[in-house]
């Protein structure tokens, strides 16, 4: 048999079904398409184009020492596997099952294609999700809209076990392929961007397992301390596994081991809403709300959210980070898109549509249903809470670290005056005279966010 593995966003060697799966076959072919469907909806950002390029060298090195490699093509990802499968005579193709309305129709469009031809296609369920949509639904939908009755359901699922790496892959010779991509040539890079691949995916696993996951429960929160895993892009890209993370987390135990766990089925929530709702990805899923302000009368207020210049410190801080690392804490992204949905009252998409352009873990599922519950339009079961920034800050940055490490305005104060520089007087406010005054009262926006929102 020969067996094509199209790899999507499972970049990984380790605990991966579809290639085991080809790998009892004669021949495999690693398939890589550098998908026009996915650049064409401008899904490209430079911080993920520069990641996945270091996930496929990864990919390429991890199948070489095997005896592999990995073939390249660009186009439409249909087309091109199907041209594949015509010039190695392929039998099968095995990928990842996922969830986008995107991805349901390439599988779709992939299985009549490759069917046509008498070809079959297997589609893998554990790959990207560790419990995929639909494995828990309740009795009366397709799917749960409330966390924490699908997290009861999620915890009682048998997992598969992890399986390992192949030791050899037996790859079809002869197979043209285009070069792999590089990071060179790429601009608007973040500076701080994170290096990707499997092989810095699990290293920062195995460190992580040992060291941090103990103290997650307590830790995930601080902003300065940046004690989460950062396994988003890995998740992302697929160069770790979730089903790996859950059975290795859980066999570690304890607290941290638990509140992680409890994330990553956080994870799962948010696919199995989109599966079942694509229309998530952009429309509002449980309420709708059709007031906010215009993107043209709110252009300053935005423009300051994004560069990080709202006066409000932490909000700045989180936005600098953003920028800087393709990546921000998740109480940065919380506190941020509170502020910019409720507090400035603009569009979630708006917000939704810049952190895409920059997060180098930027994911439909995760992206747009977080801003969905932070705007009260998803499934936050409280969506009319607005969170404070100066009381965010105060908690989850109390000695002011996190805001000294992002806007070197600031660097010279404490706390509690780092949180509320507006009201520093006389030579203590001239000495940080390049930091912008707040962009709006905070009594201002709440008043707002009520009359938009029909709550005063
Ligand atoms: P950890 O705290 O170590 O958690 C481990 C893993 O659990 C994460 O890598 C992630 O896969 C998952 N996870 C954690 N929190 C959540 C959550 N709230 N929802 C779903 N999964 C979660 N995450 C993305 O991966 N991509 C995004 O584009 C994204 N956009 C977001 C936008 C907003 C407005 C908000 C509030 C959250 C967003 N998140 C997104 C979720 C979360 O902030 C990140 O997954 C997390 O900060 C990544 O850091 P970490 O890997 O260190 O997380």
């Amino acid at each position: 048999t020969v067996s094509i593995v199209l790899f999507t966003a499972d970049l990984r060697l380790h605990d991966h079904p579809p290639l085991r799966a080809a790998h009892e076959a004669a021949q495999v072919i690693p398939l890589f398409v550098r998908d026009r469907g996915v650049t064409g909806a401008g899904f490209a950002a430079p911080n993920r184009l520069a990641f996945l390029a270091d996930c496929l060298r990864d990919l390429d090195a991890g199948l070489r020492r095997r005896g592999g490699r990995l073939v390249i093509r660009s186009g439409d990802v249909v087309e091109e596997v199907c041209r594949v499968a015509t010039e190695t005579d392929a039998d099968e193709v095995h990928m990842a099952a996922d969830v986008s309305g995107y991805a349901h129709r390439r599988e779709q469009r992939l299985r009549r294609a490759l069917e046509a031809e008498g070809r079959r296609l297997h589609v893998h369920e554990t790959v990207i999700s560790a419990v995929p949509p639909g494995a828990v639904a309740p009795a009366s939908s397709d799917h749960f809209a409330v966390f924490t009755p699908y997290f009861r359901h999620w915890t009682g699922v048998r997992l598969r076990e992890p399986v390992p790496a192949p030791r050899a892959v037996r790859v079809l010779d002869g197979i043209g392929s285009e070069r792999l991509p590089d990071r060179g040539g790429l601009s608007g890079l973040s500076e701080g961007l994170a290096t990707g691949g499997e092989e810095a995916g699990r290293a920062r696993m195995t460190s992580w397992l040992r060291t941090g996951i103990a103290s997650y429960e307590d830790r995930h929160d601080d902003l300065a301390g940046d004690a989460t895993s950062r396994f988003s892009p890995h998740l992302h890209f697929g160069t770790l596994s979730p089903v790996e993370l859950v059975h290795r987390a859980r066999k570690a135990g304890g607290p941290g081991a638990e509140a992680f766990v409890r994330q990553l089925a956080w994870r799962d929530f948010h696919r199995q809403v989109l599966a079942a709702r694509p229309a998530a990805a952009t429309a509002d899923y449980r309420t709708k709300h059709d007031r906010w302000r215009s993107e043209e009368s709110a252009r300053e207020d935005i423009e300051a959210w994004r560069n990080g210049r709202t006066g409000f410190p932490v909000v700045d801080a989180a936005m600098r980070q953003l920028r800087y690392e393709g990546w921000m804490h998740n109480r940065g992204r919380l506190l941020t898109a509170s502020f910019l949905a409720k507090t400035l009252y603009v569009d979630w998409r708006v917000g939704a549509r810049h952190f895409l352009e920059l997060l180098v873990d930027g994911d439909v599922a995760n992206n747009q249903l977080n801003w969905q519950w932070m705007a009260g339009t998803g499934t936050d079961s409280r969506p009319n809470r607005v969170l404070n920034p100066v009381t965010q800050a105060k908690r989850y940055d109390p000695d002011g670290a996190y805001v000294r490490r992002w806007v070197p305005e600031l660097a010279g104060l404490a706390a509690p005056s780092v949180h509320e520089p507006w009201k520093l007087r006389g030579l203590d406010r001239a000495a940080i005279d390049d930091y912008p005054d707040p962009v709006v009262g905070l009594s201002d926006g709440l008043a707002r966010f009520k009359r938009a929102r029909g709550l005063d």
